[in-house]
């Protein structure tokens, strides 16, 4: 990747630019942001990482190998008809917008130019995205492996077929608010029983942590894990019971079909 330009200047493409700065992916200098109407952010871009904002799309996509879309999806095809006398078939466009699909984004571009669309989530801001991307018949295995670099400065990389994108968008874009949402419930809980916020917070964090690196680093199931806590006539148990009844995996799943089914109904 020698040079790469961002189109939008928010949350995303921070954190993308934050990460690409940190790991010395690309040499700041190299790094192009042009946004809507906000000068400040592009000043405040250019301080925090040494990157170069322009007003000037034009100016911002000349010699760009990778152009990366970091705009809301409602502006997104608007964006794509701006940039388009400036696309060239060398280049590789990233998009990030969720439910814009990329034959709408080829349509557009109106020649063929390797497309990519990447679903991460939140957790990019702190370098913890699970992100999924997806490719076009335009796309080379080199420029596949670039996208997989550019989004493993955030976080983990995997490679989906674009149909699997509102899959993913269920489970791992939303999927930071759902564990948001038990960690919510596990605080108040902690309240009634009588522990103070900042105990709580620490304990709940620090288990979320830890059962995540046991997943990640053991060879067993999550069954498995779970069952070797749960001892039997133990505490464990008896909570598990609870949630068994509640048929909270029935929810979670329901959840997760719905999120889904929202995305695809959205795109
Ligand atoms: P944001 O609102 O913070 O930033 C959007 C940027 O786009 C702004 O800088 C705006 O000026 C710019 N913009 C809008 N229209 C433009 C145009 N025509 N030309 C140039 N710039 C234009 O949004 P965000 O949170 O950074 O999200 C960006 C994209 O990333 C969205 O499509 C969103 O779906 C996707 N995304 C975000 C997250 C996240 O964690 N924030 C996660 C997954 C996907």
């Amino acid at each position: 990747m020698k040079k790469i330009t961002f189109i939008g200047a928010g949350s995303m493409a921070e954190a993308i630019i934050s990460g690409l700065v940190a790991e010395q992916v690309v040499d700041p200098k190299n790094i192009n942001v042009t946004n809507k109407s906000n000068e400040a952010r592009l000043a405040s871009l250019n301080e925090k990482y040494g990157v170069t904002g322009t007003r000037n799309i034009q100016e911002a996509m000349k010699e760009a190998d990778v152009v990366l879309l970091a705009v809301k999806p409602k502006d997104m095809l608007a964006t794509m008809q701006s940039i388009q006398p400036y696309i060239t078939t060398e280049m590789m466009l990233v998009s990030v917008a969720a439910g814009v699909h990329t034959a709408s984004l080829e349509g557009i571009a109106a020649k063929e130019v390797a497309i990519i669309r990447a679903m991460p989530n939140t957790s990019a801001t702190v370098g913890q995205s699970a992100t999924a991307i997806s490719t076009n018949a335009y796309t080379t295995a080199e420029q596949r492996q670039t996208a997989i670099t550019l989004f493993e400065t955030i976080g983990s990389v995997v490679v989906v077929e674009e149909e699997q994108l509102d899959a993913v968008t269920g489970l791992s874009g939303s999927g930071p608010a759902y564990l948001y949402y038990l960690v919510e419930a596990m605080e108040k809980s902690a309240q009634d029983l009588g522990l103070d916020a900042g105990t709580a917070k620490q304990l709940i964090i620090q288990t979320m942590l830890g059962a995540a690196e046991m997943l990640k680093h053991s060879t067993k199931s999550p069954a498995t894990l779970r069952k070797e806590v749960t001892s039997p006539g133990g505490t464990t148990e008896a909570g598990l019971k609870v949630l068994q009844n509640y048929e909270v995996d029935q929810a979670f799943i329901a959840c997760i079909e719905e999120a889904t089914a929202q995305s695809k109904r959205m795109g």
